[in-house]
């Protein structure tokens, strides 16, 4: 008989691995992302004569990793709610692994590494390792991404790719939308847990596919944030009362996400607070829009597809960062105030 896999507590709890959650990289995202999937996965009390259920955090900032635990160890009674020490311990424990980190680089370590998942899924039981589903939520390169899967796969684990879209607001509402790539299986035994997280969870085809999709996504996005900047500063300097312009753009064809929800101008939505109303703080890094910029031109590059508007974004919100340290963590929609310094500096910006 192969051993009771026990949850990794200071309490030396005996857990139930098929009632356990494991979530990784609780940063803006991610944070947000489990405290929904820990309440609502959670919400009804585990039945008399079930195992127990755990749900393990885990993060490269300890501190933050405990933070967690401390806010929401009460949230589902009966859950024991628990920090890991490493990917590889919580994924020990751990039948479903969600995993929210920046990019390629730490997708590979967290998966790969000595400590990591993909090694402690080999040491599994063959029963425990086929009922692993690992669901990567992380916007990273699709190459990168396939070749982590490829090695899930070997350990008879399952494993979907499920960016997200809707931005941290969306995170915390529990709104966002999923964008899912594998096998209408691996799909299937996902979304029961995705749901919990998104609004929307939409299956794009085959492990990469959601990747494709938001990599997509992005870049259309990436680039309307830069001419929304543009077009509220023009307006500014046209004389225009920007909540005036606002809502021109918000109720015309002009109208976007980023004019409506993410306007970069401070005051121009009455009534909403984006984060150009909080001095660009909380939102979507421009250093992870810089990087998804990268990676709609890699895949242009590899597929032979022209992406002239795409790469003149890139090239800005690269001047953005190597100008203005300071805006790289700050939300993207301060290329508005990278625009304002440029015209009071009267230095030209790149254009492509
Ligand atoms: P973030 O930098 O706020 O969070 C990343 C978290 O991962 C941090 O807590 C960090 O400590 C942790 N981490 C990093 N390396 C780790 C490792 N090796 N092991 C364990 N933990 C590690 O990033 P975010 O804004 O939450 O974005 C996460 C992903 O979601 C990115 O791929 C981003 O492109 C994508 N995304 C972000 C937004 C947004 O609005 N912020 C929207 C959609 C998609």
């Amino acid at each position: 008989m192969r051993p009771t896999l026990r949850c990794l507590n200071s309490l030396g709890l005996a857990a139930d691995r098929s009632r356990t959650i494991g979530f990784i990289g609780l940063g803006q995202m991610g944070w947000n992302m489990s405290a929904n999937l820990l309440s609502k996965q959670f919400a009804e009390p585990t039945p008399p004569g079930q195992g127990r259920s755990c749900y393990i955090v885990c993060d490269a900032n300890v501190e933050r990793a405990a933070s967690f635990v401390e806010r929401f160890k009460n949230v589902a009674p009966g859950v024991s709610v628990e920090v890991a020490e490493n990917p590889g311990k919580l994924a020990q424990a751990s039948r479903v692994i969600v995993t929210m980190l920046p990019s390629s680089p730490q997708v590979k370590q967290v998966y790969g590494g000595a400590s990591g998942i993909i090694p402690a899924l080999r040491t599994l039981h063959k029963d425990d390792a086929e009922s692993t589903i690992c669901i990567d939520a992380t916007t990273l390169d699709i190459n990168v991404a396939k070749e982590v899967a490829n090695d899930v796969k070997s350990t008879l684990a399952e494993m979907v790719d499920a960016p997200v879209s809707g931005g941290v607001t969306g995170a915390e509402a529990g709104t966002l939308s999923f964008l899912v790539g594998g096998t209408p299986e691996a799909f299937e035994r996902a979304s029961k847990f995705i749901v919990h997280m998104g609004q929307r969870v939409i299956h794009c085809g085959s492990f990469g596919s959601g990747l494709a999709a938001k990599i997509c996504n992005n870049m259309v996005l990436g680039v309307e944030q830069i001419v929304v900047a543009e077009a509220m500063l023009l307006g500014k300097n046209l004389g225009l009362d920007p909540q005036v312009l606002a809502q021109v753009i918000n109720s015309s064809t002009g109208g976007c996400w980023a004019s409506s929800v993410n306007n970069p101008v401070p005051g121009s939505l009455p009534g909403k607070s984006p984060p150009s109303e909080r001095d660009y703080e909380g939102g979507f890094q421009t250093a992870l829009m810089l990087k998804d910029m990268g990676l709609a031109i890699d895949s242009g590059t590899s597929t032979e597809t022209p992406l002239p508007l795409g790469q003149a974004a890139q090239h800005i919100y690269k001047d953005v960062v190597t100008r203005h340290a300071e805006l790289a963590t700050k939300d993207f929609s301060s290329v508005y105030r990278y625009l304002e310094r440029a015209a009071a500096d009267k230095r030209p910006v790149p254009t492509g």
